[in-house]
């Protein structure tokens, strides 16, 4: 297995942003921040983000069953509310974000994979395609978060890749393109991307668009 040698970086540049839900981006009054984060609870632990996922990975299934698969074929995946849930961290503080606690979640190396995302590697894996697991975080969350993942389930994939010093105030969508070119220029063909955030997917490269929902944060 490739280990790429990043250093660096600050992960998530971004706050956590309370989603207001549907309804907000068309009326001026927001939602009340209580009444919001109820809502965001009530979607997470309802059944209804399950559902959301249960559809959203059988449809990419399909499509990537249509593929012609290549020994160089990969899917590149995101870690965070795409491998691995922080929605009980997040939930604990309240939907808030604190850098400290955020840094000491990620060190203990405890979350939970999202298991339709798993069911989604697996089944890839199955296929002989390769794995990539393309983070934002930053370079000393590179051990915690390659032995979350590897006791989360994700145990075969070619490499992480997460932040440099290098890259440490790089838009997370810039970053990760030129990651997508380097390894495209490795060698992969890489017909999907697995992510919860617009940045998983900007540029070249790409792939078969796999957006999984996150109503707890927006990134950069
Ligand atoms: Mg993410």
């Amino acid at each position: 297995m490739r280990k790429y040698n990043y250093s660096l970086k600050k992960f998530f540049p971004c706050l956590f942003l309370i989603c207001l839900c549907a309804g907000c981006s068309s009326s001026s009054v927001p939602v009340n921040l209580s009444k919001a984060k109820k809502q965001i609870s009530f979607y997470y632990e309802s059944g209804q983000y399950q559902a959301e996922l249960d559809q959203i990975i059988q449809d990419a299934m399909e499509e990537f069953n249509k593929m012609p698969i290549k020994d160089s074929s990969a899917v590149v995946f995101d870690v965070d509310e795409t491998a691995l849930s922080n929605y009980q961290a997040i939930k604990q503080v309240d939907f808030g974000y604190v850098p400290e606690l955020w840094d000491k979640w990620v060190l203990q190396a405890k979350a939970p994979a999202i298991d339709d995302t798993k069911d989604l590697y697996h089944y890839l894996l199955q296929k002989k395609i390769h794995i990539i697991f393309l983070s934002a975080r930053n370079p000393e969350q590179y051990e915690a978060t390659y032995k979350n993942l590897v006791s989360a389930g994700y145990t075969k994939f070619d490499t992480l890749i997460v932040r440099s010093k290098n890259n440490i105030d790089t838009p997370a969508g810039v970053f990760k393109n030129v990651e997508r070119i380097v390894l495209s220029n490795l060698g992969y063909n890489i017909i999907g991307s697995v992510g919860d955030q617009l940045s998983d997917f900007q540029g070249e490269n790409v792939g078969l668009v796999v957006k999984l929902p996150n109503y707890m944060y927006l990134t950069e």
